[in-house]
């Protein structure tokens, strides 16, 4: 069976959904294909981005927009609550492995940024542990953010479950960029200076963006709250950095 390019067909443009992503391309189109900018020229040969970046599938959180880059500048791998299984060579089927090798391999990247957030389904269903959801594939997957969790709860025995949900959406950062060295090549890399790892959290409740002091152990307001003006309808908030 061969595929065929049909421009005559116009199905498509009755679907809503359809409609509105046809439209957003054609936006695209318009953006990054014109004389004037050159961008797609030069990528037509091939990549060279700025950075790997691991974040979460949740549709908030997307690591172009958050950060405002171009086509072409951030290698991204997103799954299920950010995670970065242990390295694992025997053979199986290890999709964030293989992007990471791609990226770190083949284009050489130089910073990998782990980026997990804030109200992180994936954090909260194991948080929950509720094992009689019916689904197949969530609780074992985001079971290797398990040792982030039993962390938490020798540092807080008594919280509540949003506040074990928070703090495990931090600490799994954590465990991301410890699971990243359990990889020989990257640990290497980062060894020998080639490579720089990074944790970043969106807090989407407060719009910051935090960054992991390895060194201190802590987070801290890489981006602080935004600018709220009266242009958006709302007071100055708090501290910015
Ligand atoms: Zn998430």
């Amino acid at each position: 069976m061969s595929f065929h390019i049909v421009r005559t067909r116009r199905i498509g443009r009755q679907h809503p959904l359809v409609f509105r992503l046809a439209s957003g391309f054609r936006r695209f189109q318009h953006r990054w294909y014109h004389p004037e900018e050159p961008l797609f020229q030069k990528l037509r040969d091939g990549q060279t981005p700025l950075a790997l970046v691991i974040a979460c599938c949740d549709s908030r959180v997307d690591p172009v927009l958050l950060t405002d880059c171009r086509p072409g500048d951030l290698f991204v791998v997103r799954n299920v609550a950010n995670l970065v299984p242990p390295y694992a060579p025997d053979g199986g089927r290890h999709g964030v492995s293989a992007a990471l090798e791609y990226a770190i391999k083949h284009l050489k990247v130089q910073d990998v940024i782990i980026m997990g957030h804030a109200c992180c389904g994936g954090i909260q269903a194991l948080v929950s542990g509720e094992d009689d959801s019916g689904d197949e594939f969530i609780g074992p997957w985001v079971d290797v953010a398990r040792h982030a969790l039993e962390k938490v709860d020798a540092a807080m025995p008594g919280a509540d479950r949003a506040e074990r949900a928070r703090a495990c959406e931090l600490w799994n950062v954590r465990l991301s960029l410890d699971n990243l060295l359990t990889f020989p090549w990257v640990k290497e890399a980062v060894d020998e200076g080639r490579l720089c790892l990074h944790g970043w959290y969106f807090d989407l409740q407060s719009g910051e963006l935090l960054e992991y002091d390895a060194k201190d152990r802590v987070f801290h307001p890489l981006v602080g709250r935004p600018h709220l003006h009266a242009g958006h309808g709302a007071p100055v908030a708090g501290k910015r950095v």
